[in-house]
């Protein structure tokens, strides 16, 4: 298992999870659609975040079911919270933000969020 890092552009943001980076969504929901990012969901259990939530900025649309979190300082959003469809807690990284990341390495897949 690998320990990977992440978090925003100013730094404010940080985080760890465990887990591989495999295939990620490529979303075509109003909001993914604009904000650019790629995901890959985790279990809640393997996300650590390691900085203060008072930095986080949160939006919610439509159910209102993800947590959508941005940086209050600089606007980069590296994650959102949420549940699956059984409730089980999961965090949406968005791997754009990861440390280290080679893009062109992922394999992305489309996924039409536009209709949910
Ligand atoms: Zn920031």
């Amino acid at each position: 298992m690998t320990t990977h890092k992440g978090g925003c552009h100013c730094g404010k943001i940080a985080y760890e999870f465990d887990g591989e980076i495999g295939t990620v969504m490529d979303c075509n929901c109003s909001l993914c659609q604009k904000r650019g990012g790629l995901l890959q969901f985790i279990p809640a259990s393997a996300f650590r975040l390691a900085t203060s939530r008072d930095d986080l900025g949160t939006y919610k649309f439509n159910k209102h079911s993800i947590a959508h979190h941005f940086c209050k300082h600089c606007g980069i959003a590296p994650f959102s919270e949420g549940a699956d469809p059984k409730g089980n807690k999961m965090v949406a990284i968005n791997v754009r933000c990861v440390d280290g990341i080679e893009l062109h390495t992922l394999d992305v897949k489309p996924f039409d969020g536009r209709d949910r």
